[in-house]
């Protein structure tokens, strides 16, 4: 097949941004070589790819190989004794927890659909709504095969190879191709969690609330209404969950099943889930999106608040899985988000600042997600002892230059605060602001690591280019 033959337009989760590459999808080892070979005979660079849950560009490159990891997911081990589990790198969440869960197994730490894969998960590091008290997803992963672009591979544990694993994980796919990784699934008792929902007045109370409860829950996330101003500025929905102890749960059995966990595909048993994107696209615009956002504020604050109820582990994870493609109400110009994370004594006036900013641009957040973080060891981690604040904005044609440059004034008092920026989520983040947010030396680290595994610059993607190489 010739090159040419495989120029596809790739985008982001988001739609907002993509570029021309040429795609590779192969299913084994020999395959993954024979993409690299004729990019390396070519002069082309690489740009890795799981399943495309980046919202911007850190999966696509313009006129690169893009290299589509997600075919190699094979389950090569399992022992449900351990819970450990080694997988090809384009093994998703979904399938992880299907193999695992009636065994009493479930991933450590899960992002908020299911569709990444193990690649792509340790390639950002991702977190879930449990990211105080378990942290990050590689810190649950034992070891991994990483192929280097110009020949050979490496098993890296983080004893024997510290540095290179903890340079390796977070670095989006610009040290090598993970290949193999062995992970440390969680034990849990019963396939539900108790959760308890709050509703917050203000962000004051949202992120005392938040900070309150993340030594008492595992899981620990918020929902703002970023529409409301005011006094009622930065007003949500705390969800706090834990999982059932042993006895807890009278039918474990049953509820640990795929069966217990599958996500409806109707609504009110009745329409189909997968129209219901088609539903929503005519309120998604600012006034639609400020009605929905106070609905939602009305009722939980209403008749949900301080509630205390059961409900499964997928459907709790997997909030955003709910609406299958709600993305397509974004279309034409598709969406952007940007998350912020911020040191706790700075979050309230800088996530003030952020909400207000948005208002002053007329641009307010469709959907804001605040969750509680703590840091983590890793060369190029996005992590802070804080919080972060995630802001989904949709992409109008005639406002785009106007939405990167809000970007740009809402991370400027993040930089300011010692926070940092996540680059799974990002789209918009000029190099200069982006590269502040490190200490001294870490960048210099990250290339002496860079030509050291891969001298001849091969992986590249969109984002690294924007961010870390300034072109
Ligand atoms: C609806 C939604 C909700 C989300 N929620 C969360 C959340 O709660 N927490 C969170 O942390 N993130 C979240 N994300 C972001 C998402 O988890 C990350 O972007 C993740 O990296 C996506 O995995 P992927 O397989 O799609 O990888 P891709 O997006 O395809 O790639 C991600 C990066 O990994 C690199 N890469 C891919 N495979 C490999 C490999 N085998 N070896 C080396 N590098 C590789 C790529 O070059 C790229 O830089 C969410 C995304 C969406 C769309």
């Amino acid at each position: 097949m010739s090159l040419e033959s495989r120029l596809e337009w790739v985008e982001g989760w988001g739609m907002a941004v993509g570029a021309p590459g040429y795609v590779f999808r192969p299913r084994d080892a020999t395959g993954v070589a024979e993409a690299l070979e004729l990019a390396r005979s070519e002069g082309i660079p690489v740009a890795l790819r799981g399943a495309g849950c980046s919202y911007g560009d850190a999966a696509l490159g313009a006129e690169s190989v893009v290299l589509d990891l997600s075919g190699l997911d094979r389950v090569l081990r399992w022992d449900p004794q351990s819970g450990v589990v080694d997988v090809e790198p384009g093994v998703n969440l979904q399938a992880l927890w299907r193999m695992a869960i009636a065994h009493g197994w479930w991933p450590p730490v899960v992002t908020g659909t299911m569709e990444p894969t193990i690649g792509g998960a340790l390639a950002m590091n991702v977190h879930g709504k449990n990211n105080w008290s378990r942290g990050t997803f590689g810190e649950h992963c034992i070891e991994f095969d990483l192929t280097l672009p110009e020949g050979g591979a490496r098993t890296i544990t983080p004893d024997r190879d510290r540095d290179v694993f903890y340079a390796v994980v977070g670095s989006f796919g610009q040290l090598g191709i993970i290949t193999r990784a062995r992970l440390q699934l969680k034990k849990v008792r019963s396939g539900l969690l108790e959760v308890r929902a709050v509703a917050a007045p203000d962000l004051e109370t949202m992120l005392r609330l938040a900070d309150e409860a993340k030594d008492r829950w595992e899981y620990v996330v918020g929902w703002i209404d970023a529409f409301a101003g005011g006094k009622n500025l930065g007003r949500g929905l705390l969800h706090f969950a834990r999982h059932l102890e042993e006895g807890e749960d009278k039918e474990p059995g049953a509820h640990l099943s795929t069966a217990a966990q599958d996500l409806p595909s109707t609504l009110f048993g009745v329409v189909p889930k997968s129209l219901m994107w088609r539903g929503l696209k005519p309120l998604t615009n600012r006034l639609g999106m400020r009605g929905i956002n106070f609905a939602k504020y009305l009722a939980g604050s209403t008749f949900g608040n301080d509630t205390t109820y059961r409900q499964s582990l997928a459907a709790f994870s997997f909030l955003l899985d709910y609406v299958p493609d709600w993305k397509k109400v974004y279309l034409p110009g598709g969406l952007i988000q940007h998350q912020s994370f911020v040191p706790t004594d700075r979050a309230e006036e800088v996530f003030r600042n952020q909400l207000e900013v948005c208002h002053e641009h007329g641009m307010p957040s469709f959907l804001a997600v605040l969750k509680r973080h703590r840091p983590d060891p890793f060369l190029m981690s996005h992590a802070v002892d804080g919080f972060s604040m995630a802001l989904d904005f949709p992409v109008m044609r005639n406002r785009r230059a106007d939405l990167w440059s809000m970007v740009r004034e809402l991370a400027s008092p993040v930089v300011d605060s010692g926070g940092r920026f996540y680059p799974a989520k990002d789209a918009a983040l000029p190099a200069e602001l982006y590269r502040e947010t490190f200490c001294e030396g870490q960048l210099e680290q990250f290339a002496r690591f860079k030509a050291e595994l891969d001298p001849g610059h091969i992986l590249r993607t969109g984002l690294a280019d924007r961010l870390l190489y300034g072109n």
